[in-house]
Order: structure tokens, then C-alpha cells, then sequence
């Protein structure tokens, strides 16, 4: 991590959670005090009113885990950007490799959803990653350099308004994960290749998500082109979230 970079830390609820269980979540978090990164949580579209109220006057920031690509319109099950920003959404993840495998979402698309969020006024977490068996096939360079120039296309001029968080697939949940210098390696790349096309990659925030826990996100965070985490299954348990704040 750079001195010059705020880390980030964001909890990617994915489709868990209830109005009780958040609660008590959302309070612990509430009441940890300062912490050394920023902080925001993703949750499911129907907790974003309760997020937007207990969070308001917290330094944690909140935000959705997927948006459309369209503004308005006949699109039975969409979210659009201006609906998250109603309810104050500071992120949105796009691109997570669930959305990518399950909903088979394009590059294209990911970074048309990402364009949708910016102009909006929200901040884009694009994630890209690889999977086992591209790992394994010497791909990995080529998929997230693939992945990721989608996007730099489609926001030309406002790339460094998004984050990016490489989240290997093969360790997304699965206990499994990359190794401080295979992360650091691919977030060397992604810099460089964001640095072709915006003066300002210096300055943008690169997460790294896939099984991060309060044991290793020291060690992670510490790589020098790794600014914070993406984190799933720790981000639902109070304790383990803010350690993995404070190890930032
Ligand atoms: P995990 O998920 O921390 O549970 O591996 C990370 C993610 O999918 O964003």
C-alpha cells in the first residue's frame, strides 16, 4: 500500500442478511470508532434503506452489489444508478465474477454498468479475475488485462474514478488465496495497464478480494500496489470486518 493511497476496505454482503441480523451487524460497525481505512459495506438492494439510515452520520460508507445499465424504463428486476444514489449509495460492484458465471455477464456489459454508475455520481468497484483453469493455463495476464480494458474504453476520460478489485476466482470462498506476491503481481499489471491510459493511476485505489481474513490481510495489504480489500464472507461478521479494517 502506498502512503499516498486512503485504503479502502468493502464488505460484499452478497445475497445474505436479514432487517434483525443487520442490525447488530450494522451497530458493531457503527460504534468501532475511527478506523485506519475507510470502510463501506454492499448489500442486497431491499437493505439499502436500512444502510442508508443507520450509517448516515458514520464515516462507513454503503452501496449496491450490482446496478443496470439502463436509466429508466421497462426492465422488470433492474436497479437503476439514480436509484441507488436516492438512497445515498457511495459504491457499486460491478462485474463480480458470480454476476460474470451465473448471469453471464459480458466485458462489454460490465463496463457499460460501470459508465451507468459514474454518471450518477457513484463510484464503480469493477472487479476482474481469473479463473482456476486459466490460472493454470498461463492466462491470468491476459484475461484481466481483457477484463479490464473493456472498461478503460467505456469510461475514456473518468477512469480513475473507479476502483478495481482483482478477486482471483479460485479463491473467492473458498479458503483459498493467492499469495501476497501473486496478488501484488497482477496488481502491478492492472496499475501499469491503467496507467497507459490515465495520469492519475497513481492515485487510484486497487483492492484485492478472495478469502481475505484477519489473518492474512495484513501481509496483503501491506504489497505495494494493493490499497484494501473486497470481502465477502469475513464482511458479515462484525469482529472480523473491523480487524480486517484495522490491519489496513
Ligand atoms: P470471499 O469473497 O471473501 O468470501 O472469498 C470475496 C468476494 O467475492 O468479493
Amino acid at each position: 500500500m502506498s502512503e499516498t493511497r486512503q485504503p479502502l476496505v468493502v464488505g460484499n454482503w452478497k445475497m445474505h442478511g436479514s432487517h434483525a441480523v443487520n442490525e447488530q451487524l450494522l451497530e458493531a460497525l457503527k460504534s468501532a470508532g475511527p478506523l485506519p481505512a475507510e470502510a463501506a459495506v454492499c448489500v442486497p438492494f431491499p437493505y439499502l434503506a436500512q444502510v442508508a439510515e443507520r450509517l448516515a452520520r458514520s464515516p462507513i460508507g454503503w452501496g449496491a452489489q450490482d446496478v443496470s445499465v439502463h436509466a429508466q424504463g421497462a426492465y422488470t428486476g433492474e436497479v437503476s444508478a439514480a436509484m441507488l444514489a436516492d438512497f445515498g449509495s457511495r459504491y457499486v460492484i460491478v462485474g463480480h465474477s458470480e454476476r460474470r458465471q451465473y448471469h453471464a455477464e459480458s466485458d462489454t456489459l460490465v463496463a457499460d454498468k460501470a459508465k451507468a454508475a459514474l454518471a450518477k455520481g457513484i463510484t464503480p468497484i469493477v472487479c476482474v479475475g481469473e479463473t482456476l483453469a486459466q490460472r493454470e493455463a498461463g492466462e491470468t495476464e491476459a484475461v484481466v488485462k481483457r477484463q479490464l480494458s473493456a472498461v478503460i474504453h467505456a469510461l475514456a476520460h473518468c477512469v480513475s474514478e473507479m476502483v478495481v478489485a482483482y478477486e482471483p476466482v479460485w479463491a473467492i470462498g473458498t479458503g483459498l488465496t493467492a499469495t501476497p506476491e501473486q496478488a501484488q503481481a497482477v496488481h502491478a499489471l492492472l496499475r501499469a495497464q491503467l496507467a497507459a491510459a490515465s495520469p492519475r493511476a497513481a492515485q487510484m485505489k486497487l483492492l484485492y478480494g478472495g478469502s481475505v481474513k484477519p489473518d492474512n490481510a495484513k501481509i496483503l495489504f501491506a504489497q505495494a500496489d494493493i490499497d484494501g480489500g473486497l470481502i465477502g464472507g469475513a464482511s458479515l461478521k462484525a469482529e472480523d470486518f473491523l480487524a480486517i479494517c484495522r490491519a489496513a
